[in-house]
């Protein structure tokens, strides 16, 4: 399907990522438990597990790699 071709392509971009970038996509996952969503709130959880989340939310915005994108619109 198209989500299984687009999911397969994401992998492999992500492991193309520099390391701070997959730590940045495992801060992002886990911030998710507590907020299910990209609030204000959930960015204040992802900067307390992360740091500041700009840089790499910005290379994997230009690397066309966004997080999850079938299950959130963000
Ligand atoms: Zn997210």
């Amino acid at each position: 399907s198209c989500t299984a071709d687009g999911g397969l392509m994401y992998s492999w971009r992500l492991i193309l990522a520099p390391p701070e970038v997959l730590d940045y996509v495992a801060a992002h996952e886990v911030a998710h438990l507590a907020q299910m969503n990209h609030s204000p709130a959930f960015w204040a959880v992802v900067e307390r597990l992360y740091g500041d989340w700009r840089a790499p939310r910005a290379w994997l915005r230009d690397n066309g790699a966004g997080l999850h994108r079938y299950r959130f619109d963000g």
